[in-house]
């Protein structure tokens, strides 16, 4: 089932005449193809929840229209719209079984579509195998670790094959470890049922990790939408650039004169590239971890604060005086760097290197 949203907008009131409100989704236009797994991705507050909640229902849009497939459920209340709904905390009733919680839904149904006892069973059953947790049918929330109780909630939302599956940060509340595990059974899950699924986090590494294809907001305002990779290696803008990856994007000051890349300003700047397309003016700079090269005669030079050895590659750890963080450069461990220099000198490879307009912030593309 593809799900579209169209103009989208929810403002809360402020508490009273004197706060202003938030708008915490603005404008939202977004078609999530069907069958695939799609993550609303951005910093604490810049309205994933709100978003999602009114794709299930829970909240009331403001205005703008949500489709699935044809219809339209932008008024449709939550019940009827055919979602399975997977919270951060997995709100499993204490006092019943796996096999009670996860047929509660189906208890649920009322009038002709209730299913038989033993259709319900049935239907239980094949949810929990989904999620591997058919041996633990007796057992009560309290006597599961968490990676287990967050499957039960999967289950749960899983037992009538929704349309569509949301979930919100559904991970957070697990160890590094099960957070691993469980965001591959997601998609493993996801891939076995062809369920439409959105999914919820702040963690860029997760959505970049689990996701067909990412959307990130800001502010309620929807900034790019692709493939992760796609959207990692083509930045529409310096804060989607700054969002995606670790080690971080490197940022510096910096001039194009003349057809060319100038890191620093003025007399202290260094011509580092190339860049055709670019009018003269005033830009940020990015550069992907991933992005330099060392060299004696390199275009850029930064004073060397030390080096981190992490197996197949080394981390250089510098500093330049037009960058105000610490710079991280990622280079194959089959370089080498004179541990004891006070210099490290780098060449930088243009389709890693972004510019950014000083005021907008968007991206400025050259050849
Ligand atoms: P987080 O990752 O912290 O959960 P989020 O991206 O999911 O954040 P939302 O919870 O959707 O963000 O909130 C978006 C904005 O709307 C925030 O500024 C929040 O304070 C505000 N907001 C959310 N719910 C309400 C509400 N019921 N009343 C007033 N403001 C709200």
């Amino acid at each position: 089932m593809n799900v579209k949203i169209e103009k989208l907008v929810k403002r809360f009131p402020g508490r009273d005449k004197n706060s202003p409100g938030v708008t915490a989704v603005d404008n939202f236009d977004l078609d999530i193809p069907d069958g695939k797994l799609v993550c609303l991705l951005g910093p604490s507050g810049c309205g994933k929840s709100t978003l999602l909640y009114m794709i299930c229902g829970l909240e009331t849009p403001t205005s703008g229209k949500i489709y699935f497939g044809e219809d339209d459920m932008t008024d449709v209340p939550p019940e009827k719209r055919g979602v399975g709904l997977v919270f951060q905390n997995y709100a499993l009733y204490p006092h019943l079984t796996v096999r009670q919680i996860i047929k509660f839904p189906l208890e649920n149904v009322k009038g002709e579509a209730r299913l038989s006892k033993e259709e319900m069973e049935k239907k239980a059953l094949e949810a929990a195998k989904l999620v591997q947790i058919e041996n633990l049918m007796d057992r009560k929330p309290g006597q599961m670790s968490g990676g287990q109780q967050q499957r039960v909630a999967i289950a749960r939302a899983l037992v009538k094959m929704p349309n569509v599956l949301l979930m919100d940060e559904p991970l957070s509340n697990l160890d590094a470890r099960l957070r691993l595990q469980t965001r591959e059974e997601i998609r493993r899950i996801q891939r076995e049922t062809g369920i439409t699924t959105v999914f919820v986090t702040h963690d860029q590494e997760e959505a970049m990790s689990i996701s067909d294809m990412i959307v990130v907001m800001k502010n309620g305002v929807l900034h790019q939408m692709g493939k992760p990779q796609q959207v990692y290696d083509d930045p529409v803008n310096l804060f989607v650039a700054s969002f995606l990856g670790t080690p971080k994007i490197n940022i510096f000051e910096g001039e194009v004169k003349g057809g060319a890349l100038y890191i620093g300003e003025g007399d202290k700047g260094q011509r580092v590239l190339d860049v055709k397309g670019v009018d003269d003016r005033k830009v940020w700079v990015g550069v992907r971890p991933e992005g330099f090269e060392v060299s004696e005669n390199g275009a850029l030079t930064c004073s060397l604060k030390g080096i981190d050895v992490m197996g197949r590659d080394i981390s250089v750890v510098c500093n330049n005086p037009a960058s105000g963080e610490v710079i991280r450069a990622i280079i194959s461990a089959e370089n080498e760097v004179d541990e004891s220099g006070k210099e490290v000198r780098f060449d930088l490879k243009p389709h890693k290197t972004f510019l950014f307009d000083k005021e907008t912030e968007e991206r400025l593309r050259f050849t």
